[in-house]
């Protein structure tokens, strides 16, 4: 059997044709984690689509593979991008494995380890601005319309048809969508994604149903809660550490449309959150992709979500990307002597 990446599985429901050339890490299939605990404590049939486990750790390689291949199908001579952090390692990866120049613009120290290290290791080039995302996105923007170069953030409607991949493998998996589909918002382009790919199984008759798209931003970043951007955003979740959303008016008719909603949650409770899923659960997913486990736990508490239902939330990103928060909120360690007696204290005592 041969492995197929997002393009090669859905390629009829994608802009592609035998031209297209395919450019692919074998993104994507990502596991749907049935939950061992957080479900049964809340009363649901959850899930956890494991996009962490996609070639650079989230979920941006659905939507990069696709980017990628078109820029090489129109000889694009460079892509370019703005990032958080995950774009630009997606970027980077994917421009490494087609032969093309990437740059990528990132707001200077404010992005997770990991991710610059990706970035840096896949040798694109790489500015980084002294601002926040949405300004370095305004650069981005800036120099792909003066110069001929591909912007390959998510205002490149080419990485959300990636993206919808993911709405489809979720059908494809439950035999139909589930009820509730919960995911983080930053750029909004996933939840918007997911709600296109959802829609076009539904019309496809793969799901006879469809799922309310639920939503969830970081408080200190939360322009879609509270009705206007945000100039300088704040939350220990750097991917969604976003105030001017470029797919923020899809991403709330998604939420509209679908009889769901976007909400946020603080810090605190994406930290509790990101802890629970590492040690109930046994998967460690970054923050951002806890505030959507944060936001699920309270939903459902407060019954806007209802008990019984099959819920699937979308891991979105890697824990290891950000060993900083990891580290920053867990307990220190106890040191000791190499010596017996001194563990056995530590442990029994
Ligand atoms: C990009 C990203 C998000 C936010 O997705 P948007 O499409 O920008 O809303 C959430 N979590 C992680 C880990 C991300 O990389």
């Amino acid at each position: 059997m041969s492995y197929k990446g997002t393009i090669e599985r859905y390629k009829k429901f994608l802009p592609v044709d035998d031209k297209t050339p395919i450019v692919s890490l074998l993104e994507g299939d990502t596991p749907l984690l049935p939950s061992a605990r957080i479900g049964k404590e809340l009363g649901i049939d959850l899930y956890f689509k494991l996009e962490g486990l996609n070639p650079t750790g989230s979920f941006k390689d659905r939507g990069m593979s696709l980017t990628i291949s078109k820029a090489v199908e129109v000889e694009s001579p460079m892509v370019m991008c703005a990032s958080t952090g995950n774009t630009s390692a997606s970027a980077a990866a994917f421009s490494a494995r087609a032969g093309i120049a990437c740059t990528v613009l990132i707001p200077k120290g404010r992005i997770a380890m990991g991710k610059l290290a990706q970035a840096l290791v896949h040798g694109c080039k790489i500015l980084a601005v002294e601002g926040t995302f949405d300004e370095a996105l305004d650069v981005a923007k800036a120099l792909t319309d003066k110069h001929s170069i591909t912007l390959v953030n998510s205002i490149n409607p080419y990485r959300l048809e990636g993206q919808k991949t993911g709405a489809f493998e979720i059908c494809d998996r439950l035999g139909e969508a589930p009820d509730y589909l919960v995911i983080p918002v930053g750029n909004a382009g996933n939840i918007t994604a997911y709600w296109m790919g959802f829609k076009q199984y539904k019309q496809v008759s793969i799901t006879s149903k469809l799922p309310k798209m639920i939503g969830f931003q970081a408080e200190g970043a939360a322009p879609l809660v509270c009705g206007h951007p945000v100039e300088d955003p704040q939350t220990i979740a750097s991917a969604i550490r976003i105030g001017r959303p470029a797919r923020g008016d899809e991403a709330l008719a998604a939420a509209k449309e679908s009889a769901g909603f976007i909400d946020m949650v603080c810090d605190d409770e994406i930290i509790e959150a990101y802890k629970k899923v590492a040690r109930d659960e046994g998967y460690f997913c970054e923050p951002a992709s806890a505030a959507a486990v944060a936001g699920l736990i309270k939903k459902v508490k407060s019954s806007e979500i209802k008990k019984g239902s099959v819920v699937v939330c979308i891991l979105t990103g890697h824990g290891l990307k950000d060993p900083d928060t990891a580290i920053k909120v867990t307990d220190e360690m106890v040191t000791i002597k190499p010596d017996l007696s001194e563990a056995e204290k530590v442990l029994f005592d």
